[in-house]
């Protein structure tokens, strides 16, 4: 469990890993999904994510900063995702 600064500090590193600038990160209660971007660079976060563990916080965060990168699930978003979210195993 973490704290919303403590959220908002990961989304921010993994942000300079991926090489993005998120504009806003908000953490609130979200009904369908875990997380979302918009298209201006605003990412929201669902607060229950607070709760997950290390991996599964991280693996939602990446996904929504690689949407600032790339719009869709294409190819490119997916190998993306899987060498950061490798990367952070290796880190642990
Ligand atoms: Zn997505």
């Amino acid at each position: 469990m973490v704290t919303s600064t403590e959220f908002k500090e990961d989304v921010l590193a993994l942000a300079k890993e991926v090489g993005v600038e998120p504009k806003e990160i908000h953490i609130r209660a979200m009904k369908k999904k875990w997380g979302s971007c918009s298209s201006r660079g605003r990412l929201t976060f669902d607060k229950k994510l607070l709760d997950e563990p290390k991996e599964a916080r991280f693996k939602v965060i990446l996904h929504e900063l690689l949407h600032l990168r790339y719009p869709n699930h294409g190819r490119m978003f997916n190998s993306m995702l899987s060498t950061y979210l490798k990367n952070i195993d290796k880190n642990k």
